[in-house]
């Protein structure tokens, strides 16, 4: 362990108390280093905050659940706190006609009646339109599963949460769904997946016991003494601010949550409807208590997301993966990996749409 130099109050300085800045704090504590957290939120946890509203957990900015086939991943995780077994397993509403997600024989069958693995691959393949090197999203979704599916599960939800049209957006951004043979509606392909005993914020508030922690704190509003308070400092904002945006700003994608109390115990009977058409102005309801079998309350918290264009004022959620922010991304990357002493991670920081397990993975990789 190195030690601290004397004009430095702290080891570490994390800038953001999301899940990449709170799994790098617990590791330096453990291994005895000091840390301060700062957020510009009133509250730690990031995106993975919850509200309990009258005993239900509402999470704040959108569903989380936690899937990685890695095992030490998983086993890192469960022994901050242990996680309970959730199979997330999200239907399509498509003009009020339900289908079953991720694509798989369920969905197959909704849609055109087809009961064998080789009966659907025949249809699909009779819509692939003859892609065969994909340049963009359309094009990526139509020769994975076909024009029907694009047309009814994919374009309207696509277009309504990036505002762009599907030619426009990265190819990238579909492979995370899986297609698969089988009747089998497990949104995620992973060996584990799993909610917090407690809730996230148990998780989080585990994550950062011991470290300084101070809330309602702008970075860039006290830049130099913040940098000059620690030897190391763990960035996770957006990298294009951190520098000044010489490059050029990169764009993000910002959501409006519509919560909404209902005296029901049950709205939706599922924890993700996605609204698949482009005239609902909303891309999914989260009925929150679903994610948690235990729940005992007698009411019900639903959430609409309204994906947005993203300004200063609002929260950026999601890079937006094209070409332009590819390449402005790349060369801010560059310059962050020169960087002496700060540690550049997260979606924000990294400029990349990564799922929870990935942040996890990159920050026990981390060399501290
Ligand atoms: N997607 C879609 N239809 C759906 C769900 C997802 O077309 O019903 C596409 C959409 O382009 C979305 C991407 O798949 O941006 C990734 O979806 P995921 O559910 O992984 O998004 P997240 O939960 O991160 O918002």
């Amino acid at each position: 362990m190195q030690r601290l130099q004397n004009n430095k109050t702290y080891d570490y300085l994390v800038v953001g108390a999301g899940l990449f800045g709170s799994v790098i704090a617990r590791r330096a504590l453990d291994a005895g280093y000091s840390v301060k957290v700062i957020d510009r939120r009133n509250h730690i946890g990031g995106n993975l905050y919850c509200e309990d509203i009258d005993g239900v957990a509402v999470h704040s900015y959108g569903p989380h659940i936690f899937h990685t086939s890695d095992k030490q991943v998983w086993e890192w995780v469960n022994s901050v706190v242990e996680f309970v077994p959730f199979i997330n397993s999200p239907l399509a509403n498509f003009n009020g006609k339900i289908y079953n997600l991720p694509f798989n024989m369920n969905t197959f069958c909704q849609l055109w009646g087809v009961t064998t693995p080789e009966q659907a691959k025949a249809k699909i393949e009779s819509q692939r339109e003859g892609i065969t090197d994909p340049k963009n999203l359309e094009e990526q979704a139509i020769s994975l599963v076909g024009r029907d599916i694009f047309e009814t599960l994919i374009k309207g939800y696509t277009e309504k949460q990036w505002g762009r049209e599907c030619k426009e957006l990265s190819a990238d951004i579909i492979r995370r769904l899986p297609l698969r043979f089988t009747y089998d509606n497990n949104y995620f392909n992973d060996t584990y997946q799993g909610i917090p005993q407690g809730g996230y914020n148990t998780f989080i508030e585990r994550l950062l016991e011991g470290a300084d922690v101070e809330l309602e704190c702008d970075f860039f509003a006290h830049r130099e003494t913040l940098e000059n308070s620690a030897r190391k400092i763990v960035y996770t904002g957006e990298i294009d601010r951190y520098f000044d945006y010489c490059f050029g700003r990169l764009e993000y994608r910002t959501l409006r949550f519509e919560s909404e109390r209902l005296e029901s115990e049950n709205y939706q009977g599922v924890a993700v409807m996605n609204f698949t058409d482009r005239t609902t102005p909303f891309t999914r309801i989260v009925e929150h208590r679903h994610f948690d079998k235990s729940c005992k309350a007698k009411h019900t918290i639903i959430t609409r997301e309204y994906p947005q264009e993203w300004n200063d004022k609002c929260e950026p959620y999601y890079p937006i993966a094209n070409a332009r922010n590819n390449t402005i991304a790349e060369q801010y990357r560059k310059l962050a990996s020169a960087q002496q002493n700060v540690i550049f991670g997260g979606r924000l920081a990294q400029y990349r749409y990564y799922d929870m397990h990935h942040i996890v993975k990159l920050a026990l990789q981390i060399e501290l």
